[in-house]
């Protein structure tokens, strides 16, 4: 008797490895509740559409480009009112499978702004890979700036520092015009006292002296 053929079409079956090795795209609609941790975080999220192309690098290593989008509302930090927002979250990730490979992969130096996640499992689970970077992408502020009623007001102080800052290049010139007047100012002092230049000057008064012409009188 043959065993029923494995339905590969379902995501328990999709190794990281195989998507990458295929640069397959997935495209799924992700049931909000799946999503605990995020709902936690707002009220009247909708199901989650979720691309995700796979590829490899140059290493082999699996890379994932995500593109979320859910409609959802989130509560204002000032007002806490619910507002509406969409969520529109894009990523790259470097998928490592262990905590070591991802320190060993983050300290070569080419891969420094690489955004590695570590995923155990060998199958793809979605909610793993891309939860936390909705979570990172939610907005601190979600009040549309003059619309928050309880928007801080700016203030400015009003200190000789605060100064606009074409004032304060004004400023600054002039500050550099006194130093150089100051710097010539000073050099002439120098002149003046060098003693060098003093017997320079005494001796040059003495060379004028008529003295030939009084030795022609004689
Ligand atoms: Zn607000």
């Amino acid at each position: 008797m043959i065993a029923p053929a494995m339905n590969s079409r379902t995501d328990g079956a999709l190794t990281y490895q195989s998507l990458g090795q295929r640069k397959a795209l997935v495209e799924r609609v992700v049931r909000s509740e799946q999503m605990s941790r995020l709902e936690q975080e707002c009220t009247e999220l909708g199901d989650l559409q979720v691309k995700l192309y796979f590829d490899r690098d140059a290493r082999y290593r699996v890379v994932v480009e995500g593109v979320i989008e859910a409609s959802a509302k989130l509560p204002c930090h000032l007002c806490q009112e619910s507002v509406p927002y969409i969520l529109r979250t894009t990523f790259n990730a470097t998928i490592a499978s262990t905590e070591e490979q991802a320190e060993y992969w983050s300290s070569g130096e080419e891969s420094a702004d690489l955004n590695i996640v570590v995923i155990e499992g060998p199958r793809l689970d979605i909610v793993e890979l891309v939860e936390d970077e909705l979570l990172l992408d939610l907005p601190g502020q979600v009040c549309v700036d003059l619309n928050c009623g309880n928007r801080p007001a700016m203030v400015y102080d009003d200190g000789a520092s605060d100064a606009p800052p074409d004032q304060r290049e004004q400023r600054d010139q002039k500050d550099k015009r006194d130093q150089k007047d100051l710097l010539e100012e000073t050099e002439e002092l120098v002149d003046r006292q060098l003693p060098f230049l003093g017997l320079k000057a005494a001796l040059q008064e003495i060379g004028s002296l008529p003295t030939e012409e009084g030795e022609e009188d004689i």
